[in-house]
């Protein structure tokens, strides 16, 4: 009993010493988690602040972890009501055991007393029938029942006394047996209060580390669920404005497309409207792609807004190539896009075909200027609304955004 106690001790203290590290719990694992998906955020919606980033990030890893810190939570619960159950139950089975003591000592004491009175009383009996009978021994006594004296005589008074003394007697040796019977069971009750008490210690303590770990877990997911309900208070703080300024954006986008559409008009009215091969080639050749053209909710806004490009991982100060024969159309600061330059690729295919190429550092050609596929144009950045440096690479096609991706792979 008491080496299962010390082995309980053991691993309540190991529960304090040691928390559970379940999958996710070490802070260094959750930064760094929190870190990556910063950088896939900005890459995926360039121009997100970072700091908004990092709140939508840990948004989403708190998000993540909820249901697991909930089960875990209410599983701790559960551990601990049963650890009270048990602890409560051990102490009711503790007391009932140290009153059925209490109630046996006391009628071990009764009983004792009881065979005193009885002892008393069948000395007295036996002296007060000799004293009456007459017969001042007990060989007189025998001499006298042999003789066979009538029984109105002092025999026959010591027959009723003895008779007396013999039920006094009986009496006695019950009253024994009771006591006997009595010490046994209470003998039997103390062992059982002393493992009773070892049962008991140890439910405490199962008890009492069941109220840390629950206390822990509960901790946690409270954390988790104040950092999240930060994180989206922040984000609605952030969605007007956020939305303002994609409204901005697009506005930019749909204006610059506009100036190159009527521009293509233009060249298209004049006749002959063809610069190169009708083939295109990677502005940025060898360098990864970030994030491609498409449509994606915006995690702020909550709104679907188009990629309108190709995002290569280019590093700051790199050369960009025009991807065809062409004339440049504009070349310059333009905002959101940053440094811009915009080529005319004239007809491919029977559409009008133009290339962008943002968030330069430097422009290198100026608008009106006619360049042949492969020239250095710019140099890359990460200027506008840009949060790192990189080439958005856009294919306008009759003024409109398209997948670049099919014209220059
Ligand atoms: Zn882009």
């Amino acid at each position: 009993m008491k080496r299962r106690l010390g082995l309980v001790i053991t691993a309540a203290v190991l529960t304090v010493i040691l928390p559970v590290t379940s999958a996710g719990a070490n802070p260094r694992d959750d930064k760094s988690k929190v870190d990556d998906r910063v950088k896939e955020l900005q890459q995926e919606f360039e121009g997100l602040d970072e700091d908004l980033a990092r709140v939508i990030a840990e948004r989403d890893a708190a998000e993540e972890k909820l249901p697991d810190a909930e089960a875990a939570s209410d599983k701790a619960d559960d551990a601990l009501a049963e650890a009270i159950e048990k602890d409560d139950a051990m102490a009711a089975r503790l007391t009932s055991a140290q009153n059925a003591q209490k109630e046996l000592k006391t009628s071990i004491k009764d009983g004792a007393e009881e065979i005193e009175k009885h002892k008393t009383s069948a000395a007295r009996i036996g002296r007060q029938a000799y004293q009456n009978s007459g017969i001042t021994s007990d060989l007189a006594m025998l001499l006298q029942m042999a003789e066979g004296t009538s029984a109105d005589g002092g025999i026959g008074r010591v027959d009723s006394a003895v008779r007396s003394q013999q039920r006094t007697i009986d009496n006695l040796s019950e009253q024994r047996a009771v006591n006997e019977n009595n010490e046994e069971r209470l003998s039997g009750v103390t062992d059982e209060i002393s493992d009773l008490k070892d049962e008991a210690a140890e439910a405490v303590l199962a008890k009492e580390a069941a109220q840390v770990d629950a206390k822990k877990k509960a901790d946690k997911l409270n954390d988790i669920i104040t950092a999240k309900d930060d994180a989206e208070e922040t984000i609605s703080d952030n969605k007007a404005e956020t939305e303002a300024q994609l409204q901005k954006e697009k506005e930019e986008q749909d204006r610059l497309a506009k100036k190159v559409r009527e521009w293509e008009k233009e060249q298209e009215k004049k006749g002959k409207f063809v610069y190169g091969d009708g083939e295109l080639a990677n502005p940025a050749k060898g360098y990864p792609t970030t994030s491609p053209f498409g449509y994606r909710i915006h995690p702020i806004t909550g709104a679907k807004k188009l990629h309108s490009g190709t995002d290569f991982g280019v590093p700051c100060g790199t050369p960009i190539h025009a991807a065809g024969d062409g004339v440049v159309v504009g070349a310059g600061w333009t905002g959101g896009y940053g440094n811009r330059v915009v080529v005319s690729h004239g007809k491919i295919e029977g559409d009008s075909i133009a290339s962008t190429y943002n968030h330069n550092t430097k422009v290198k050609v100026h608008a009106g200027q006619k360049v042949k596929k492969g020239d250095v144009i710019s140099i890359s950045g990460t200027t506008g609304a840009s949060t790192g440096c990189h080439l958005h690479f856009e294919i306008m096609k009759n003024g409109g955004y398209v997948d670049p991706m099919p014209y220059i792979s």
